[in-house]
């Protein structure tokens, strides 16, 4: 069994972009990867019916902010910190970190099961696949383009860790961010950035890349919350 189509595949399939070679087969064979599709493509026509979307393309289309903000590293700017990133960006070589090999993952659970789909009332726990790195932020996104942090800091050991915030589910679909690095993390400068990148996106909220900064590696997961 080949492992299930990510949300960026998911996404690129609802919006009848190419997806990758084998993508189709997969959704052919797999109920789960139908269903979550069905939900992306639910999500995304009430979203191009919805007041907000119409309001944010005017917007889009009237002017583009300056993208300065968001290349700022919002890594906690200390002097190691900023040290390690210019070792870091001298050796490319040294970025083969065996932890990293897999990437980081975050996961909503129920009763200590991963879950995509949940109904508002639901109590759920984030899960971080931390591959080793100590400093998280953890942000979600909702369809009215509101940024919540969800953790700012040090995470205990450990390579799965689940967060001690449990989080009770309210109507509309959100998405998670999860921001992990070595170095201590700026919540409000992660919180600004992916306002940024929000209000710079045409498109469902939902569906804005989260913001790239030096050192940081970022998992993404979405939750479809069933009216
Ligand atoms: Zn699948």
């Amino acid at each position: 069994m080949s492992l299930h189509l990510s949300q960026l595949v998911l996404d690129e399939l609802a919006s009848e972009v190419a997806a990758p070679a084998g993508a189709r087969e997969h959704l052919e064979g797999c109920a789960q990867c139908s269903a979550r599709l069905a939900a992306v493509r639910r999500d995304r026509e009430a979203s191009v019916k919805s007041f907000g979307y119409a309001r944010t393309r005017a917007r889009v289309a009237a002017e583009r902010p300056a993208r300065w903000r968001e290349l700022l590293p919002f890594i906690v700017p200390v002097a190691a910190a900023l040290l390690f990133l210019v070792i870091a960006s001298l050796n490319p070589g040294k970025a083969a970190d065996p932890r990293l090999k897999g990437g980081p993952t975050v996961d909503f659970l129920r009763a200590g099961q991963p879950v995509t789909e949940a109904k508002p009332g639901d109590v759920l726990e984030l899960q971080l696949g931390a591959v080793g790195l100590r400093h998280a932020i953890v942000l979600s996104v909702d369809k009215d383009r509101e940024v919540d942090v969800l953790f700012d800091g040090e995470l205990p050991p450990g390579a799965v860790v689940t967060l001690p915030r449990r989080l009770e589910v309210t109507p509309g679909s959100v998405v998670v961010h999860a921001f992990l690095s070595e170095q201590p993390l700026d919540a409000k400068r992660a919180v600004s950035a992916m306002e940024n990148e929000i209000r710079q996106y045409a498109g469902w909220p939902l569906e804005a890349p989260p913001p790239q900064s030096a050192g940081v590696t970022v998992a993404s997961q979405r939750l479809y919350v069933k009216p």
